[in-house]
C-alpha cells in the first residue's frame, strides 16, 4: 500500500493549512490540521485517506474510532480577511445544504 501525498489543502481566507473532512452528512469541513484538546470535532483519516469528522456531542463515547482525535474546526481560529470584517460578536456560520 502506498501513501499518497497530496499537495496539502490551504484555507482560502487566510492562507493556513487546513485538513478538509467529511462529516456524516457529507459536507467538507475545514479543520485546524492538529489535534486539538478544546476541538469540538472527533477526526480520523480512514483507510482510504479520507478525513472523517463528526462533532463530540454526537458521539457515542464507547462507538469511538480507536484513531479519533479531538480537532478544532478551522473557522474557530481562522484569521482570514473575510473574517477580520466582521464584528466581534458575530460568528460566521457555514453549511452545506
Ligand atoms: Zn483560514
Amino acid at each position: 500500500m502506498s501513501r499518497r501525498h497530496r499537495r496539502a489543502p490551504a484555507c482560502r481566507a487566510c492562507g493556513r493549512p487546513v485538513i478538509f473532512a467529511l462529516t456524516e452528512a457529507g459536507a467538507r469541513q475545514p479543520l485546524d490540521p492538529e489535534p486539538h484538546p478544546d476541538g469540538n470535532v472527533l477526526a480520523f483519516n480512514d483507510a482510504l485517506g479520507v478525513w472523517r469528522a463528526r462533532s463530540v456531542a454526537s458521539a457515542d463515547p464507547a462507538a469511538r474510532h480507536p484513531l479519533e482525535k479531538t480537532f478544532m474546526p478551522h473557522f474557530a481560529t481562522c484569521k482570514g480577511p473575510a473574517q477580520q470584517e466582521l464584528p466581534a460578536n458575530v460568528t460566521p456560520i457555514r453549511r452545506n445544504r
